[in-house]
């Protein structure tokens, strides 16, 4: 079983900022956790945040601190009429890496409460914040035992691991990587599952460049099997692929066995609004990359990656020909998107009148097109110009911009890399700050909700 607690960018800064004050003493906070149980995995994800005031605390010292819960009895009342877990972090200034005995038994206390509350027996969480933002924790199961969080992930404008071990024995083929990215980012993209969905012309060269740095597995999503106008632009598909109609993505997963550097792949040839079990691979994973055209397919990635806290890069490729064999426009996009923050909709890639038209060609092509006919629906581009270079351009973007986030290089801190617009044919990046985009109100009180009913809040896939 691996268990993981998930937190976003955001409530890390303010977590920081309460439990490590200028005084050099301890200091707790709670949160509401959304849940993902799914196989093996237990996933607890931050939601809501509710700090304890230090003038509030009965003790606070440096290793010692006791503290009045009447401010979290609406989270226990949530706890008794949701699945929603509790998380209780506090923190070690002094740096200690342990739970103290003091700690042992505060935590008996407090989660003996919490287990009077709930109706299920699904396990809650208890962490401590080190110098410099550095979390561990524990898992608290239903008879009061505990056992060690695996992996702690901080979602924000860098991507952050804290892990009870790692070690992974270090492949020849990724000593240049480490020359150039350091031992512990080459540990990072081991131990990462990664998701990529669409496995076409920006898809393709991604997922060559994941395998090549050397990601410890990888989810592929895309319903599409080889056709001859695809060879202009997939790696490794071939004439005899095209032929025999072969699932893009079994094409792909072949082709990363046979490189044989280890990456574990996880294939589904299906659109993921028809597949609930490619849209619960994809929860499961460290980051996810959207590499697709279609409107309603990247609003649900947008959607996914705030409720279950995914970072999520969307890539897009805008072509415009001029209809005589010449190019009018070639621009590229790489949007990173951190949950609680901006989203594609509140940075105007699309509108909701787009994701419904987008919805209506995928539900039904033939009415979408009378529809289209009479004017009472949106254009949806469906055979959009492609090459190869561009593709590859953009993809190379996207897996850099993904390596600053693992491990920041480069001039700017990573929060001035929100969206990167290659201009191909002016020739110049346009970069835009996350601050210069507006926060999307309604993800913003979903981020970390988890499992719900419906489907993060879409009836459509329930
Ligand atoms: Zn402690």
């Amino acid at each position: 079983m691996a268990l993981q607690l998930r937190i976003s960018g955001l409530h890390h800064e303010v977590l920081k900022q309460h439990l490590l004050p200028a005084d050099g003493r301890e200091a707790v906070a709670v949160a509401l956790c959304g849940r993902y149980n799914s196989g093996g995995n237990k996933i607890l994800m931050v939601h809501d945040l509710t700090l304890i005031p230090h003038n509030e605390c009965y003790t606070r010292e440096w290793d010692l601190l006791c503290w009045p819960t009447e401010r979290i009895i609406p989270y226990f009342e949530r706890i008794s009429k949701t699945d929603l877990a509790i998380l209780k972090i506090h923190s070690h200034p002094g740096g200690y890496e342990k739970f103290s005995n003091v700690d042992d038994k505060s935590d008996h206390e407090f989660f003996d409460s919490v287990f009077g509350w709930t109706t299920n027996n699904e396990p809650h969480v208890s962490a401590v914040m080190l110098p410099e933002g550095k979390i561990f924790g524990r898992f608290f199961f239903n008879d009061l035992h505990h056992e060690p969080i695996d992996n702690v992930s901080i979602v924000g404008d860098i991507i952050h691991h804290y892990k009870k071990k790692n070690s992974h024995i270090i492949d020849e083929f990724a000593m240049r990587t480490i020359q150039a990215f350091g031992e512990k980012t080459y540990q990072a993209l081991k131990s990462m599952t990664v998701g990529v969905v669409g496995c076409s012309g920006t898809g393709s060269p991604l997922i060559e460049q994941l395998v090549r740095l050397g990601i410890g597995k990888i989810v592929l999503i895309d319903p599409d099997t080889v056709e001859f106008k695809n060879l202009n632009r997939i790696l490794h598909t071939t004439i005899e692929s095209a032929k025999n109609h072969a699932p893009k993505v079994d094409v792909i997963a072949k082709a990363i066995k046979s490189i044989g550097l280890g990456t574990e792949v996880i294939p589904f040839q299906t659109n993921l609004y028809d597949s609930i079990d490619s849209l619960q691979s994809l929860i499961a994973c460290d980051a996810v990359f959207g590499c697709m055209d279609s409107v309603d397919g990247r609003h649900l990635l947008n959607q996914l990656c705030s409720f279950y806290l995914i970072p999520y890069f969307d890539l897009g490729v805008k072509l415009e020909a001029d209809g005589n064999g010449g190019v009018e426009k070639i621009c590229a996009t790489v949007h990173y998107i951190q949950p609680g923050k901006s989203s594609l909709l509140t940075r105007g890639q699309y509108t909701m009148e787009d994701v419904r038209a987008a919805g209506q060609y995928r539900r039904n092509p033939g009415e979408y097109e009378n529809l289209r006919k009479e004017a009472y629906i949106k254009n949806v581009n469906v055979n959009n110009p492609a090459v190869i270079s561009v593709n590859m351009q953009i993809a190379s973007h996207a897996i850099n911009e993904f390596l600053n986030r693992i491990h920041p290089y480069k001039c700017d801190h990573p929060s001035q890399y929100a969206a990167g617009t290659i201009d191909i044919t002016e020739g110049y990046i346009v970069n835009v700050a996350e601050s210069d985009f507006e926060t999307d109100p309604y993800l913003r009180k979903k981020i970390g909700r988890g499992d719900i009913v419906p489907f993060i809040e879409m009836p459509e896939l329930s």
